[in-house]
């Protein structure tokens, strides 16, 4: 366990997190040599994983992929059960990894750190702990994620209920807790998405509250025959690199056509077989102009509703669920089991909030503008204050340029997602601006503490020890970040990509969506050039 003594010991990295970003920063630094000390809030790994364990918790990536790929013995020596495999086996995985490598010595579990301040005499950062001690180290790496920080739920008067709340993101509660109650889920985001079938299965009735309706494809999860898994395993390492050269991580579909190359029976036929196919290469991924025209976009989304309109009976709900906001991907995509289906259960009831707005909650109903709705229980599926929820909560400050929050208050401004100028040896793993947003997060994580790694040896190896962006190749990087999503149909989209679920949360688009290979590559260039953009001294 990391020693938080007031004498203990300098250490070269300080980091924030014993999630996948944590615990593949403490396995390189301890390759290197450093020294190392995280902290993390949970009273053990999995980050994501351990927090949330909602009933149909699982991943989206598929598993084979979302997965370390920096060792082959340990890839050769897990073995996924499932496409998608759910939270338990998840956090199973994380476990094994840091019992594998013996991680866990290198964190203080059931920490938070509370602040971070930069001490420019000594070069060097101190944590606040909340337990009152300090740590001092050379450099701060935030591991914390980009959706660890629940949104808060901002409608007055849930203070009012006396049933049962519980988050999808802090699960406390067992699916049966909910059995024979009348339950509401408010959110129909991926977590909502994921776990409504399942609640709906055991509850008396079930209310879904729905603010914008989503695109939700079939997950089509299943077992994974051991001879696909014997296959994967076997090819591995071409794989992985071919996942790392990729645009979202994962191995890309070779897709050049654009939507109205072909006849419309043909762009029906394929959008039929990639539906079947399902997952971020399925419906919005089959042709390559489906995020830039909204022309080809609405043939991809009138597709997805006509689907819904297919499955759900009755024509209301049904509409009610078809997505009109935004064009297919702009905001992420769901994918669920049952969910569409799960409408036409006799126990469930959708209530849309944009046309009732809860106007506030008694002990035991929800009232929306146009009614009330009698429940015991409420789980609130509402998503994160993503990105910069965790790291403004570092309160991260030094004398000169003050808190993170204040040098971002008009938006985001990192360099490459990893630095921000003001803020010396400050690296965030999967930070904002970074491929993390739209991408297999696991391959942004290994590709930005591997590049964080090489730039910390390169600073050592010249006898420096302060690494700090320069203003100007941040502006760049900005612009760049910007100029990327404005050729995308993100960019006409609200949501929590751009911090729109959070009020008063500056309008940035928290991702680069160049590619997580145009991005290695381009990371790649300048390391190769020796740091042009950074400072070190
Ligand atoms: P996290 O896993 O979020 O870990 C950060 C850790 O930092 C947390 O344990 C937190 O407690 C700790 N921490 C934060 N602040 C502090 C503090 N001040 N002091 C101490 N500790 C702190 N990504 C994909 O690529 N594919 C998927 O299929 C996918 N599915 C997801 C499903 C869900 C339900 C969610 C919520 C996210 C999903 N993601 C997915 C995104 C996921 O967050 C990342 O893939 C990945 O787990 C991020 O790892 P991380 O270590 O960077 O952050």
């Amino acid at each position: 366990m990391t020693d938080t003594s007031s004498t203990a010991p300098i250490v070269d990295v300080l980091c924030v997190g014993a999630g996948f970003s944590g615990l593949y920063a403490a396995y390189k630094a301890a390759a290197q040599g450093w020294t190392f000390a995280g902290y993390e809030t949970a009273p053990d790994v999995g980050g994501t994983w351990f927090w949330n364990t909602y009933p149909g918790a699982r991943c989206d990536v598929e598993s084979v992929y979302y997965s370390y790929s920096f060792s082959e013995e340990l890839q050769q020596e897990w073995t996924w059960s499932e496409r998608f495999a759910p939270q338990a086996e998840i956090l199973s995985y994380i476990n094994h990894v840091a019992g594998r490598f013996d991680l866990r010595r290198h964190f203080r579990f059931n920490t938070k750190v509370i602040a971070a301040n930069w001490l420019p005499d000594e070069h060097l950062w101190e944590l606040t702990l909340d337990s009152g001690d300090t740590r001092r180290g050379r450099y701060l790496l935030a591991g914390s994620g980009g959706l660890s920080t629940p949104k808060d739920f901002d409608v007055p008067g849930l203070e009012n209920f006396t049933g049962l709340t519980v988050s999808t993101s802090r699960w406390t509660i067992s699916l049966d807790d909910l059995a024979g109650k009348r339950v509401a889920v408010i959110g129909t985001g991926s977590s909502g998405v994921q776990c409504i079938p399942l609640i709906a299965e055991v509850a008396d009735h079930l209310t879904v509250f729905q603010r914008t309706p989503n695109y939700v494809f079939p997950a089509r999860n299943a077992r994974l025959p051991a001879q696909t898994v014997a296959e994967i395993k076997s090819n591995y390492p071409a794989i992985r690199e071919v996942c790392r050269q990729s645009l979202g991580g994962i191995p890309d579909r070779p897709v050049t056509d654009c939507a109205f190359d072909v006849s419309d029976e043909e762009r029906q036929e394929r959008y039929e077989r990639a539906y079947e196919r399902s997952g971020f290469l399925g419906v919005g991924a089959e042709f390559a102009d489906l995020l830039t025209n909204p022309e080809a976009n609405e043939t991809a989304a009138e597709f997805a509703r006509q689907k819904i309109r297919q499955i759900v009976r009755d024509p209301r709900t049904a509409s009610l669920l078809e997505p009109r906001f935004h064009p297919l991907g702009a905001k992420r995509s769901c994918f669920g089991t049952d969910f569409y289906e799960t409408f036409n259960r006799p126990n469930v009831s959708l209530v849309s909030l944009r046309d009732e707005p809860i106007a506030t909650l008694t002990s035991d109903s929800i009232v929306t503008e146009r009614g009330s709705y009698d429940v015991d229980a409420v789980v609130l599926a509402i998503g994160f204050d993503a990105f910069t929820g965790p790291l403004f909560a570092l309160n991260v400050t030094t004398p000169e340029a003050g808190t993170l929050r204040d040098a971002w208050s008009d938006g985001v401004r990192t360099y490459l997602g990893i630095m921000t100028a003001g803020f010396p040896n400050f690296f965030m793993i999967g930070g904002p601006q970074s491929p993390a947003l739209a991408s297999n997060v696991v391959v942004t994580i290994e590709q930005a503490v591997d590049w964080i790694t090489d730039l910390i040896t390169h600073a050592k190896a010249e006898g420096c020890d302060v690494i700090e962006p320069a203003t100007e190749a941040q502006d760049d990087w900005v612009s760049i970040t910007e100029a990327t999503v404005n050729q995308t149909l993100y960019a006409t989209t609200d949501s929590w990509y751009r911090g729109s679920n959070v009020t008063g949360k500056p309008s940035t688009f928290l991702g680069y969506v160049g590619g997580v290979g145009k991005y290695r590559r381009m990371c790649a260039e300048i390391a190769k050039r020796d740091y042009p953009g950074v400072r070190i001294g």
